[in-house]
């Protein structure tokens, strides 16, 4: 096991991921694919820099990877009515909460 990166050798420092896949290196927070022992990165959808794969966010455009679950069209819906059914309950008594939304 060998860091790609910076080539870090330690045992102690390199701990297995995805059942031995990849291995991160605890000294540079890099990754290292064990197939071919080349760096674990892809390129950025959004920015098209290279990322590591494993991150839940860019770290140059910090865009939402395509990976991140959207909420489903039922789940959406569902919010739309709840929202719809906040707005026939205003009164000027809950008023402050109408300002905090987000306006549409
Ligand atoms: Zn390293
Ligand atoms: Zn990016």
């Amino acid at each position: 096991m060998k860091c790609a990166n910076c080539g870090n050798e330690d045992p102690r420092m390199l701990f297995e991921e995805d059942n031995g896949e990849i291995i991160y290196c605890s000294k540079c927070c890099h990754r290292t694919r064990t197939s071919d022992g080349q760096d674990d990165l892809v390129e950025c959808p959004y920015c098209h820099r290279l990322r590591d794969r494993k991150a839940l966010y860019c770290m140059w455009c910090n865009c939402a990877w395509e990976s991140t679950p959207k909420p489903s069209p039922k789940f959406s819906r569902e919010l739309n009515e709840s929202l719809r059914d906040f707005d026939e309950t205003l009164t000027p008594a809950n008023i402050r909460y109408w300002k905090v939304r987000p306006k549409k």
